[in-house]
């Protein structure tokens, strides 16, 4: 299956205006840059950059990952899919990186957690298909996701992440709303899904997916969006911090799992602006999707049903969300 990005649609263009990750995150991850960059310098760049099926750009400066955790131990056969997806979420986090006891720095602070698609959206094909009016548009009310070959769902992925990053900003004093919990049958739909971020006066909202791109499309990308004033879509206001929170959240990210910036789509910033997703579009506080992996990558799929590097994921949402929300 053909498929890139949470709503099927291809993305846009990459991004000319914005620095390489490794200019814009490199106050931020200094260590874990470096080694990306001491890997690409020794020639590593062995998944041949990504040809891409689906029409996207493709990077040329970013084809290999530094992941230490794509060849560690911990990581599973992707034909084990997700063993361990019932272990407690954080028990296995960073030491050092949760809230001291008694400290709550974002006591007040409200995020919104979107869990991608919904886990038994194929059983309500009817449901989902129906179109809704994103502003500049209209577009299927929710998708089904992706797997991994080994078919391990896009959907249940991202529940289990969404979960791991509530309990890590819980610990730390946020309040968190999810868009669902594996609770209903179907959706919610994307523009219902904006409107609980929107009705929850949200500081920060995320929507956690995976990708479904050809095999040798690598790594992550943070999803911004776009300036979109149509209709119901106002996100004029939301553009600047929206960018804040992805480039916090990517940074974060590319530190705490070892994995690199896309190599199929962002020119290797790891960020990417779209204007298609209902998501954001109706967004109207600050918001972002991040696509952790590419489920239909034998190696990233190791990564994702890795219950290890999941919470690794997590982590280095939160912190991203964290930073953001804290200003430092
Ligand atoms: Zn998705």
């Amino acid at each position: 299956m053909s498929y890139v990005g949470p709503d099927f649609d291809p993305p846009q263009p990459r991004r000319s205006r914005r620095r390489p990750l490794t200019v814009a995150f490199a106050a931020l991850v200094p260590g874990a840059l470096l080694g990306w960059l001491v890997y690409e310098a020794v020639g590593g760049s062995g998944d041949g950059g990504g040809s891409d099926q689906a029409g996207v750009a493709t990077s040329s400066t970013a084809s290999a990952f530094s992941s230490p955790a794509s060849d560690s131990a911990s990581a599973p056969s992707p034909t084990d899919p997700a063993t361990d997806d019932d272990k407690q979420p954080g028990s296995s986090s960073t030491p050092g990186t949760s809230a001291p006891a008694g400290s709550t720095p974002l006591r007040g602070k409200v995020v919104v957690i979107d869990p991608g698609h919904n886990p038994t959206n194929f059983e309500h094909t009817a449901e989902i298909n129906r179109k809704v009016n994103i502003g500049t548009n209209s577009k299927e009310c929710d998708t089904t996701g992706t797997s991994t070959n080994s078919g391990y769902p896009e959907a249940r992925f991202t529940l289990d992440v969404s979960r791991r990053l509530a309990t890590l900003l819980e610990k730390q004093g946020a309040t968190v709303k999810f868009t669902q919990d594996g609770d209903r049958p179907w959706g919610p739909c994307v523009d219902e899904r904006a409107e609980i971020g929107n009705k929850a006066n949200a500081d920060a909202a995320i929507s956690i997916h995976a990708d479904g791109a050809a095999a040798g499309n690598r790594g992550f990308h943070v999803i911004l969006p776009g300036s979109v004033h149509a209709g119901a879509a106002d996100t004029r206001k939301i553009v600047a911090p929206s960018a804040e929170l992805g480039e916090r959240v990517a940074g974060n990210f590319l530190r705490a799992t070892g994995s690199a910036p896309s190599n199929y789509i962002g020119d290797g910033t790891g960020l990417v602006t779209r204007t298609d997703l209902g998501g954001l579009n109706l967004s109207t506080v600050p918001k972002v999707f991040i696509e952790c992996g590419n489920m239909r990558d034998s190696k990233d799929a190791a990564l994702l049903t890795s219950g290890a590097w999941r919470q690794k994921a997590a982590q280095g949402i939160s912190e991203g969300i964290v930073s953001f929300l804290r200003g430092s």
